[in-house]
């Protein structure tokens, strides 16, 4: 960890309230769970400030722990502590921040990976913040606006850990109608304006991320070892990569060797960053010489459309958003994966590679494997499997819910 001249930080604040647990709710602050709802609570006061800090006790009155009350979430609090004593300050926090960004130090020390993720929530113990880097850009994204008081806190954090010169902020939707109105999803904490897009590198290739509007902090940096994993198989294929967002998996495909390389996805604008992001890397002649065709359509309607007109691939990526944001529609989501399954398998030519990824936390592994299995079966196409993947060294699970990603490598 490399910690720039010490700035004076601010403090964490004064502000205390005391939340008492319910049976379930201790069970679950003792087992290490990060939240907190109003059913595990039974005595709280009536209204506390947002971010203030909530001292949890036992029904004997016993502290427990403690955490960031939230007013505005069904996680009444986050948990930043439980066990012993423990002061929660401005050193702390200063610390749980350096140990996550230590615990990627491979990662770090690696010159041709500058994109990757310092803080990842929860599963960092960090619950409500992500702290993602690009080049010298850092992108905070805020999920609970109990952070909003502790701003200026995260940012000195940010700027005396890394060695970014520009910090970004991102909020999730639900906080933004509880933002002072100087604060607003987007906005510059420090550093100069930006124009667009960052350039940073994934295992040494170039790529645009777009902090200030793009999908969450500007790029999916969880795939990139799976990514990474297509690269390696793709030599001498045709790729299809389907719901390709700004050409991830395209660009290490045709790096690795494929003959033809196929980006689809519903956003003209994704794909246009995915042609720049080709441009970016003129002087990898591999890139650069592939063939990167580029569709813009719903991913469904034109693999229906390709396996009508026989339209056939080596290797199929399906890589969709995530289709279960609530409980009530994991069943819809299982039979959309076999639907999209069903499909990928129908432009697969005989024995080619299936690359099927989920990354609905709501949906488990063995669910998704399994509606994947059972679109190949159906499809006269048993699967063989290569591999089964979960998340990178940067994307770690702390908790249950942190498990969200999940991705098959088979032949079909
Ligand atoms: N594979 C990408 C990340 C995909 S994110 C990567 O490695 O970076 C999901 C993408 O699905 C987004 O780009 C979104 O525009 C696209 N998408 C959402 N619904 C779609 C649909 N019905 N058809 C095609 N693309 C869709």
């Amino acid at each position: 960890m490399k910690v720039k001249e010490s700035v004076p930080i601010a403090d964490f604040g004064e502000t205390r309230v005391a939340v008492h647990l319910s049976p379930p709710g201790l069970r679950a602050v003792r087992s290490g769970h990060p939240w907190l709802f109003d059913s595990g609570i039974v005595r709280r006061p009536e209204s506390a400030a947002d971010g203030a800090l909530a001292v949890l006790f036992d029904s004997k009155r016993r502290f427990v722990g403690i955490g960031l009350y939230d007013p505005n979430s069904p996680i009444r609090v986050r948990v930043l502590h439980q066990g012993g004593q423990q002061q929660i300050d401005a050193a702390w926090l200063r610390k749980r921040i350096a140990d996550s960004i230590d615990r990627r130090a491979s990662l770090r020390d690696d010159p041709r990976t500058t994109g990757y993720r310092l803080v990842h929530g929860e599963n960092d113990m960090l619950p409500g913040i992500v702290i993602d880097r690009y080049a010298s850009t850092a992108v905070l994204k805020l999920d609970s606006s109990a952070w909003l008081p502790h701003l200026p806190l995260l940012q000195t954090c940010i700027s005396d850990l890394t060695e970014c010169d520009r910090i970004v902020l991102r909020m999730s939707r639900t906080l933004t109608s509880h933002c002072p109105p100087s604060i607003e999803d987007g906005m510059i904490l420090s550093g100069s304006a930006v124009d667009e897009a960052v350039v940073f590198h994934e295992n040494g290739i170039a790529f645009e991320a777009e902090p200030v509007t793009g999908q969450k902090t500007g790029f999916f940096l969880d795939q990139r070892d799976n990514r990474a994993r297509v690269g390696r198989l793709a030599k001498g294929l045709d790729v299809l990569n389907v719901f390709a967002y700004t050409g991830g998996f395209s660009l290490y495909a045709a790096r690795g060797g494929a003959v033809s390389v196929t980006s689809l996805d519903i956003s003209k604008r994704a794909l246009a960053a995915s042609q720049r992001n080709v441009a970016l890397n003129s002087d990898d002649a591999a890139i650069s010489n592939t063939p990167h065709h580029i569709v813009a359509a719903d991913a469904f309607a034109a693999l229906a459309e390709f396996v009508r007109a026989g339209r056939r691939f080596d290797m199929v990526i399906l890589d969709p958003p995530s289709f279960a944001r609530r409980q009530t529609e994991v069943g819809r989501a299982l039979a959309a994966y076999r639907r999209l399954a069903g499909l990928g398998i129908g432009v697969l030519d005989k024995g080619g590679m299936l690359v099927s990824a989920s990354c609905s936390a709501r949906v488990s592994t063995d669910d998704f494997f399994a509606v994947v299995t059972r679109a190949a079966v159906a499809a006269g196409r048993p699967l063989r499997e290569i591999e089964r993947t979960a998340h990178a060294l940067d994307h770690p699970i702390g908790f249950p819910e942190g498990a969200y990603l999940k991705c098959l490598f088979a032949r079909a």
